[in-house]
């Protein structure tokens, strides 16, 4: 394990049965909180690939991505909840454990052909990323990549990202 995984891992607090019994809830907050922490994943992050733009899905994605994309003099494009982007927007559904979800992106967010990288806090099964990749590929744009801070390996997320590098500082 790097030393950076090591100060990840140290920094992502452990909530059992949140939101709902039997889930292992992992916190960024502790992490949010630790300017040197944060400057570090910033940093590795702004540095995997060359992008044109950082999407970041709401809502702890934001958190990560606004600074990233900034490091990497890149974008910031906000994939939300249905319902919160106010101009023209393309959708994509997906299915949760219990019923489904729906994001949005804006129609114009990206330029044809442009790059870029898509970031989260946790990948669980993968649902909400492939989504969110299908969305900027609508939209006219090219995934290189995902990063997330944690993965969660044993809920398989990476097989449904065929074709995107998965960039995970943590897996556990
Ligand atoms: P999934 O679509 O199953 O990969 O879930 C990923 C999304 O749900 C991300 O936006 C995460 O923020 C959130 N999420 C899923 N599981 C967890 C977890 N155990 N702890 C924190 N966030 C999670």
């Amino acid at each position: 394990m790097t030393e950076l995984s090591a100060l990840i891992l140290d920094r992502i607090r452990d909530v059992p049965d949140y939101p709902k019994p039997g889930v292992m809830f992992k916190d960024i907050t502790p992490l949010l909180a630790d300017p040197v922490a944060m400057a570090a994943v910033v940093d590795e992050l702004a540095g995997l690939q060359q992008v044109d733009k950082i999407v970041g899905i709401e809502a702890r994605g934001f958190i990560l991505a606004a600074p990233v994309a900034y490091r990497a003099a890149a974008g910031f494009v906000p994939v939300r909840k249905k319902g919160k982007l106010p101009a023209a927007t393309l959708e994509e559904s997906y299915d949760l454990e219990y019923g489904s979800a729906t994001i949005e992106v804006h129609r114009d967010a990206f330029a044809p052909g442009d790059r870029v990288l898509v970031v989260d806090d946790v990948l669980a099964t993968g649902g909400t990323a492939k989504a969110a990749v299908e969305l900027v590929q609508r939209a006219g744009a090219e995934v290189v990549g995902i990063a997330v801070l944690m993965e969660l390996a044993f809920l398989k997320g990476r097989e449904r990202l065929t074709g995107v590098d998965v960039h995970s500082l943590v897996i556990v």
